[in-house]
C-alpha cells in the first residue's frame, strides 16, 4: 500500500464537474482533476472542438452548456447527479468607459460572472453530500482595480465574495466548504503574457511574473482535497503580489 504523503491528492471515486473547462484556467482544473482520478464532467460554450479534444485527452465528459442561461445552468448541474466538486470557473470581462459600453454586454457578463455561479453553487449544494466542495474562481479584481475600464468585471468578482461567505453559513451544518480562488494575471486567451497591456499588469505586481493555469488548478485541488475541510467562506488570492 502506498503511504499516505500530506499534500496528496487523490480523487478517485469522487465526482467533479467544472463550470467553464474547455480553455485556460478551466482546463488546467479539469486536467489536474481527471490525473487525480476523479470522474469529471465540464461545461463549454463555444469551443466545441477543444472541448472534445480535453476530454478525449482525460477522459472528460463535455457538455455544452450557456452560463448565461440560468435554467441551462440548473438543469447541467441535475443531469450531473450528486457531485463532490463544483468548480464555477467560466467568466468573461469587459472593458471600457462604463458611460459608452452597450448596456448588453454588461448584463451578459452579469449572467455569466455573478448569476451563474450563485445558481450553479445553490442547485448543486442540493444533492451533494456532507463534506462536499465548492470553489468558484474570482479575481484578485474583486479587492483591487488598479487601472480603468473594468468596473462591471470588478463589481462581478467582488460579488463571489459576498456569495462564498453567504453560502459557507449556509452550507457549514453540512461541512460542505464555499472558497473563492483570486488569481492576478494569469496566461491564458483572457489576459496572454506578451502584449503591451500585461507589460503594464505585471508593472503593478511585485513578483513581475505572469501565473500559470496549472498553478491556479494546484490551489483549487488543495481547497478541494483533505487538508482543506476547514477552510470556507474565505478568499484565496494567488497573483504574484497584484493586490498588495
Ligand atoms: P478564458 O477566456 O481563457 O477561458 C474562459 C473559459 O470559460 C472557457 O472555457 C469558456 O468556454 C468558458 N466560458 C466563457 N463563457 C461561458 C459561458 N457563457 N458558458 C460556459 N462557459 C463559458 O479565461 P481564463 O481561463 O483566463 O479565466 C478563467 C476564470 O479565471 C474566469 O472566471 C476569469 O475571470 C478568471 N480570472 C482570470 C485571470 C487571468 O488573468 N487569466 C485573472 C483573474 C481571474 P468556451 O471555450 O466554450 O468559450
Amino acid at each position: 500500500m502506498q503511504a499516505y504523503k500530506v499534500g496528496m491528492k487523490d480523487f478517485s471515486g469522487q465526482r467533479v464537474m467544472v463550470f467553464g473547462g474547455s480553455r485556460g484556467i478551466g482546463a488546467a482544473i479539469v486536467t489536474a482533476f481527471a490525473r487525480a482520478g476523479a470522474a469529471v464532467r465540464f461545461t463549454y460554450v463555444a469551443s466545441g472542438s477543444g472541448a472534445e479534444a480535453l476530454a478525449s485527452r482525460t477522459g472528460a465528459v463535455a457538455v455544452q452548456s450557456d452560463a448565461a442561461n440560468r435554467d441551462g445552468v440548473i438543469a447541467t448541474i441535475r443531469e450531473a447527479g450528486p457531485l463532490n466538486v463544483l468548480v464555477y470557473n467560466a467568466g468573461i470581462i469587459v472593458t471600457g468607459d462604463p458611460q459608452s459600453i452597450d448596456p448588453r454586454d454588461i448584463d451578459r457578463l452579469i449572467d455569466v460572472n455573478i448569476r451563474a455561479p450563485y445558481y450553479a453553487a445553490v442547485e448543486s449544494a442540493r444533492a451533494m453530500p456532507e463534506g462536499g466542495r465548492i470553489v468558484v474562481i474570482g479575481s484578485v479584481n474583486g479587492d483591487r482595480i488598479p487601472f480603468p475600464g473594468a468596473t462591471a468585471y470588478a463589481m462581478s468578482k467582488a460579488a463571489l465574495q459576498g456569495l462564498a461567505r453567504g453560502l459557507a453559513r449556509d452550507l457549514g451544518a453540512r461541512r460542505i466548504t464555499v472558497n473563492v480562488v483570486q488569481p492576478g494575471p494569469t496566461d491564458t486567451d483572457m489576459n496572454p503574457a506578451d502584449t503591451p497591456l500585461a507589460d503594464m499588469m505585471r508593472s503593478v505586481m511585485a513578483i513581475k511574473q505572469y501565473g500559470t493555469a496549472d498553478d491556479v488548478a494546484s490551489l483549487v485541488l488543495y481547497l478541494a482535497g483533505p487538508h482543506a475541510g476547514g477552510i470556507t467562506g474565505a478568499m484565496h488570492t494567488i497573483d504574484g503580489g497584484y493586490g498588495v
